[in-house]
């Protein structure tokens, strides 16, 4: 199971674009979704996720990556991100026809 860091609260979790245990969050723009699918043990050792979590934790910003590294995640978490809005515009569309 893939280790991940929740990018807002600093916990662990399994999967990158699961939502956190801890606050709830769940990545839903291009940038959270990018570093949501990048503080995962795919791309760090533990150590080091351990080391962004625990100052995530400590009320600091997650880390910021190269603006090139950044942009290969920013189109790895793309198709995510569409099934995601597809996902969001049936639940709208439920809603509305519930009303
Ligand atoms: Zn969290």
């Amino acid at each position: 199971m893939t280790q991940a860091v929740c990018i807002k609260c600093g916990a662990f979790k399994h999967g990158g674009f699961s939502p956190c245990g801890a606050c709830g969050f769940e990545p839903d723009t291009e940038t959270d979704a990018a570093y949501s699918l990048a503080l995962t043990d795919h791309y760090f050792p533990m150590e080091i996720l351990e080391e962004i979590s625990a100052s995530i934790q400590g009320g600091r910003p997650h880390p910021t990556l190269p603006p090139h590294r950044e942009a290969g995640f920013r189109e790895a978490c793309r198709p995510y991100l569409r099934v995601q809005a597809k996902r969001r515009a049936q639940m709208a569309k439920a809603r509305r026809a519930d009303e």
